[in-house]
């Protein structure tokens, strides 16, 4: 009786590790996938945009190829 209740606390303690562990990652992935960092220079106006996809001057989407 004694060894099955270290063995579901054992159990327990790993599933939880293991959603934390899972829970982080994907908060992390989002994170940065949702926040641009790279700057870069507006093609349209000439803006030095810091954050983002989009020119906050013009509104014109930053050019992937590049
Ligand atoms: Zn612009």
């Amino acid at each position: 009786m004694g060894g099955s209740l270290y063995l579901l606390i054992f159990i327990i303690t790993i599933f939880i590790g293991v959603a934390i562990f899972i829970a982080r990652t994907n908060h992390s992935k989002d994170y940065y996938a949702d926040i641009e960092i790279d700057e870069w220079d507006c093609p349209d106006c000439g803006f030095h945009v810091q954050a983002g996809d989009k020119c906050i001057y013009c509104g014109a989407k930053k050019e992937l190829a590049t």
